[in-house]
């Protein structure tokens, strides 16, 4: 019996040996932290024999396989001696596609992940196909590869997922963009975080295609260092191509393979100019499944939009209010301040990671009328933006910072919370953080 090796006993880690244990394979799990109450009943039920609190070398070393869960970083000393002792180390996502042979739709990038992948998953299931949702939404794709059986799968895939992978092959491969995110892991170099990104395509063959974004500088940079075999359909706001997606007038037209079709861009459910990015992409992910021109216009003009990502919560006495709290970098605030059509009251704040905010000064002069700061250190905000707004104020909880917000907007302006930080600092995560906003706003 082939010896398999988890390390990290979180989702794509239990997943894993889920799968693992399914194929056969003698399975040991280490975490070095401790594993949360549900996934050690999932490792039990399965009867996985698993270690929590430190890994021990001769139980682990002794692996034909490893897969690492992507939140370990590769530089760890137990992911060294592994690796010295010529173990194949791989990802979750690896290492399940060997046993799957659906079609798969494979979705990365810095900002619209989530927001893609929904979307095509709701297009695919609109024309009612059978297909899972997964990868870093939801539930991990390995358990699914272990219990489920699907034509299709739509997944979510971070960078760090794609750092071992060898023989991964998505049919359709997405990348929504590239804006520097969590350098911190890529020593710093921007240029091994877009290579990382690209290792979506590296398995791309004739039959498969790549969509991309050509209006992003990054993207189109490293596509002309690089060779893909495979379809390329680019995505633009910017100008028309033969092939892809574009804007003319007020469409968004869709070209592939000969025919066109478009849809008011007034139609898309999704607002705001990111959101015609995403709805293009995922369009184009549908046209090349075969998907029928009219399920695509209806199923994004019908599509929701997603929780804490330019979420309308309420509007109170003509003050619209907006939970974008998975707005954790400046890129993706600066769509949220640039979608907006009504003065802003902006609250901004939390854990900052080396943010750059100048590039949001020309929207900030001219959308925000007021600044809630949300964070426990604020100084890095007050310094960019104290000379560009009339007021500004500090707030230490989302109660606190709703109320300020709302003294400070009149009737037709929007309090928007699009955080450009992470959460940490005062709460448990964006999810906590985006409810407690929205429970603050329905206390008003
Ligand atoms: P991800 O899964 O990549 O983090 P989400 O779809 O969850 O992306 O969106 C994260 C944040 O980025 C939200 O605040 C959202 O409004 C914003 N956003 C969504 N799509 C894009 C895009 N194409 N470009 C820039 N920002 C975006």
């Amino acid at each position: 019996m082939a010896r398999l090796v988890v390390l990290g006993g979180a989702e794509s880690g239990v997943g894993a040996a889920v799968l693992g244990k399914v194929k056969g394979y003698d399975v040991f799990l280490s975490d070095k932290g401790q594993i949360r109450e549900d996934y050690l009943k999932t490792l039990r039920e399965w009867d996985i024999p698993f270690e929590q609190g430190g890994h021990s070398e001769d139980l682990i070393l002794n692996a034909d396989e490893v897969v690492k869960s992507p939140g370990i970083p590769g530089t760890v000393p137990i992911v060294q001696k592994i690796r010295s002792k010529g173990i194949k180390v791989e990802s979750e996502i690896e290492f399940a596609s060997r046993y799957d042979s659906a079609r798969k739709i494979c979705i990365t990038g810095s900002n619209g992940k989530t927001t893609t992948t929904s979307l095509i998953y709701y297009l695919l299931q609109n024309a009612g196909l059978n297909v899972g949702l997964g990868g870093n939404i939801g539930k991990s794709y390995a358990y699914q590869v272990a219990t489920e059986h699907f034509d299709y799968y739509v997944l979510e895939i971070s960078s760090f997922q794609l750092d071992d992978i060898y023989d991964f092959h998505p049919d359709i491969a997405i990348i929504t963009n590239i804006t520097p995110d969590h350098l911190d892991r890529y020593d710093h170099k921007l240029e091994n975080y877009v290579a990382a990104k690209f290792n979506i395509t590296r398995n791309l063959g004739p039959d498969d295609c790549f969509i991309f974004d050509s209006d992003d500088a990054i993207t189109v940079g490293h596509l002309s260092s690089i060779v893909l075999r495979c379809k390329m359909l680019p995505f633009t706001q910017e100008k028309e191509v033969d092939e892809g997606a574009f804007v003319r007038g007020d469409r968004m037209v869709l070209r592939y393979d000969k025919q066109e079709t478009d849809i008011f861009l007034e139609e898309l459910a999704l607002g705001g100019r990111h959101n015609v990015y995403n709805s293009m992409a995922a369009a184009l992910a549908a046209k090349v499944t075969g998907i029928d021109n009219e399920i695509i216009r209806s199923s994004l003009s019908t599509f929701q939009s997603i929780e804490h990502r330019m979420e309308p919560v309420l509007s109170i006495r003509d003050v619209l209010y907006i939970n974008d709290s998975k707005a954790t970098n400046v890129d993706s605030a600066w769509y949220a301040l640039e979608s907006q059509k009504r003065p802003v009251v902006w609250i901004v704040g939390g854990t900052d990671k080396g943010n750059d905010y100048s590039v949001l000064f020309d929207l900030v002069r001219a959308k925000v009328k007021g600044i809630v700061c949300l964070g426990v250190d604020n100084a890095k905000i007050h310094e960019a933006f104290g000379s560009m707004v009339p007021v500004m104020e500090d707030a230490l909880s989302a109660e606190e910072a709703v109320k300020k917000a709302s003294k400070m907007a009149d009737a037709g302006d929007v309090v928007l919370l699009s955080p450009c930080c992470a959460s940490f600092d005062l709460f448990k995560n964006y999810e906590d953080r985006g409810a407690q906003f929205k429970a603050a706003v329905r206390n008003l």
